[in-house]
Order: C-alpha cells, then sequence, then structure tokens
C-alpha cells in the first residue's frame, strides 16, 4: 500500500466526519459562572468522610461492576426498587446507552429546541437520525406540532430536559402526560436539575410503561464523580445493561458518592441556598434596563441582552465566566448564567449593570 493514497477519513463513519467535538470553554476565571455547577466544595466534616472512604479502596482491584452499595442507598432515597435503576459515567453515559438501546438503522431521536446539546450530538454520533421541535414563544412544547411529528416521524425515542437546559422552564405537565400516552416512543424526563425545581415524574413510572426517568449528582455538587441515574422499568434495564460497560462507575466515584448520600443532608442545604440566590439573580437581572431574564426552575438563569458578545467579552475581562449561547432564533441574544454564591452574583450583577 503507498501511503499517499491511504487517508484515514475514508475509514471514518460519514456521521462522525459531519460531528463537532463538544468543547468546554476551559479558560481559567476569577469567578466561574458557565457550566451548572454548584459553587460550594464540600464542607470539611464531609470532605474527611470522603477521604476516609477513598483511603479504603483498593486500587488492584476492578470496581463493583453492579455499583450494588451506592444503587441501594439511591433506592432507599428515591423510594423505587434497586432493579429499577442502572448508574452510568454522568448522565451523558445514560443519554448515550438510551440511544444505543432504542435506535434503528437508523431510527429517529426527537425532542424539543433549544435543548441538552448532547440528545443531537450522541444521536448523530450513534447513526441515528435526530429530529427537533421547536419550543413555543413561552418555551413550551407546541403539543399539536409536536404530536404531527410523533406520528410523522414515528420515533422510538423522546427526550424532555424538565426543567429544560438552557431556558430554565419545567414544560406543561399535561403536554408532556399526552405525550407519554399517545406516543409509542420511550419517553425520557431528563430531570437533571430536578433538586432545584422539586418536579418530578418519577411517580408516574407505575402507570405508564415506557417511561425513563433520568437524574444525576453532577448538579448537586458532585460533577467530578460523573454520576448519573436512570430510573425505569426492569424490562428496560436489563437492555441497557447489555450495552453499559461493565465497569463504568469507577471505584472512587462509587466510594464518594456512597459517603456524600448518606449525608444527604448537607447536599441539601446547599442546594436550598443556591435555590434563595436564583431568587435573589433573577430579581436582579429584572431591574436591568435592557436585559431580559426568564423564569428558571434550575440552578441557572437565561437571559437576553442587546449585544450578547459584548456582555460575554465584558464580562470576561472581569474574569467572570459565563455561557453565550446566542445564534439565530429562539436563542438570539440569549447568554445563561449559573447561579453562584452570593458575592459571586454581586460581582456578576455589577459588572453587567456597568456594561448594558
Ligand atoms: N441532562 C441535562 C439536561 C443537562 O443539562 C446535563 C448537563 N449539562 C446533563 C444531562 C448531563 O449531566 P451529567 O453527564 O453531568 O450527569
Amino acid at each position: 500500500m503507498r501511503s499517499e493514497n491511504w487517508k484515514v477519513k475514508n475509514l471514518i463513519r460519514k456521521e462522525v466526519l459531519r460531528l463537532k467535538a463538544y468543547t468546554v470553554e476551559n479558560a481559567k476565571c476569577r469567578i466561574k459562572l458557565d457550566a451548572h455547577e454548584i459553587p460550594y466544595s464540600l464542607p470539611d466534616e464531609l470532605r474527611s468522610k470522603v477521604v476516609n472512604a477513598l483511603n479504603r479502596v483498593l486500587l488492584n482491584r476492578y470496581p463493583d461492576p453492579e455499583s450494588k452499595v451506592l444503587r441501594e442507598i439511591i433506592s432507599r432515597q428515591l423510594k423505587v426498587n434497586i432493579d429499577n435503576i442502572v448508574l452510568g459515567n454522568g448522565s451523558d453515559e445514560l443519554i448515550q446507552y438510551l440511544i444505543a438501546v432504542f435506535g434503528n438503522s437508523p431510527g429517529k431521536v426527537l425532542y424539543p429546541v433549544p435543548s441538552f446539546a448532547m440528545y443531537n450530538i450522541t444521536s448523530r454520533a450513534l447513526g441515528q437520525i435526530p429530529v427537533e421541535v421547536r419550543l413555543d414563544k413561552d418555551f413550551d412544547i407546541p403539543i399539536k406540532n409536536f404530536m404531527l411529528t410523533v406520528k410523522q416521524e414515528k420515533p422510538h425515542l423522546i427526550f424532555l430536559s424538565y426543567p429544560n437546559n438552557p431556558t430554565g422552564n419545567c414544560f406543561s405537565g399535561d403536554k408532556i402526560i399526552r405525550i407519554i400516552e399517545e406516543s409509542k416512543a420511550a419517553v425520557v424526563i431528563d430531570e437533571a436539575y430536578y433538586d432545584f425545581s422539586k418536579k418530578s415524574f418519577l411517580s408516574y413510572l407505575k402507570n405508564y410503561k415506557n417511561l425513563i426517568i433520568l437524574r444525576t449528582l453532577s448538579k448537586i455538587g458532585l460533577a467530578g464523580l460523573r454520576v448519573g441515574i436512570l430510573i425505569t422499568h426492569p424490562e428496560i434495564v436489563t437492555e441497557i445493561n447489555k450495552v453499559r460497560l461493565p465497569y463504568n462507575i469507577n471505584s472512587l466515584s462509587q466510594a464518594a458518592a456512597i459517603t456524600v448520600l448518606k449525608n444527604r443532608h448537607i447536599i441539601n442545604r446547599q442546594v436550598n441556598a443556591i435555590i434563595n440566590e436564583r431568587k435573589r439573580l433573577y430579581e436582579a437581572l429584572l431591574k436591568i434596563k435592557g436585559i431580559k431574564p426568564f423564569p428558571s426552575e434550575g440552578n441557572f438563569i437565561l437571559f437576553r441582552g442587546s449585544n450578547s458578545d459584548a456582555i460575554y467579552r465584558g464580562l470576561f475581562k472581569k474574569g467572570i465566566l459565563i455561557k453565550n449561547l446566542s445564534k439565530p432564533g429562539a436563542l438570539k441574544g440569549c447568554l445563561r448564567v449559573t447561579v453562584g454564591r452570593p458575592e459571586e452574583n454581586e460581582a456578576f450583577i455589577k459588572a453587567l449593570r456597568k456594561l448594558v
């Protein structure tokens, strides 16, 4: 083989060639409000318990492939059977497993937009066809159009982010129920931000065989551990376990998550502090002329400004990192700020006021 005739691109799936890698802003900033993280690290008392637990981990051994102890704790806390739970290396990985399991050759994956970018990226990466329905002007599901699309496209899988990232709202419950009842698809309610909305479809699992709930430990202060939680019927769990990598939750993450979840009250205190701050931040944004914040049930707020690029750059120069989501369409001029500590939010508001 003459090497000049050999091109690696000729061997790569066309869907992969067309993709762009998901990039995250990695700039070091004094105030980091771009990635839905909790701004607090673990309090010292809990941190030392985690360190003790990590000390006992045997790194020469493989992790428990079924994360049994961690699943048991989650099952007690969520009041669901352990057989209803699968864990992932972040809910990102669970989204991948779902698309792998419910795919076809190729199959359609339906979700409203704007929403979480990985529904699109992972569908395409796995050779599935993403089908997108635009949200209405209140960022709710345009139910007629959505159901029409369900009928026409016959998706195997539907993703609904609840609350929706990046708009922050929860879609109307009656519309979601209609989608679950009338579509023949598996319907995933992605409750990544559940702790900030306290709204859930978990109790509907007993009514609907096609319902799947996603949660994550990332938004409650454990983003570094990469632990996502999927709750559904054992029938679906069995299929997911066939595509799940055997040791997908590493030993350190299992040990740390077990210890933290045993001390859930500490995490809950931090979550409540963020919920209070979200209210203050929203009200402060409302008072700034030229800024339109959208109400949020997550730990972030979407807002629109007349010149989003200038706002983003101006804040960046002051050491404040948020996310610029502006693109033509529903998100034109939009930026998203994660709720931070009171002093971080103050600094952000002060800088933003000066910029507009
Ligand atoms: N779902 C939604 C709606 C999200 O916003 C995110 C994170 N941005 C995820 C899932 C993935 O979270 P993780 O992989 O950290 O669990």
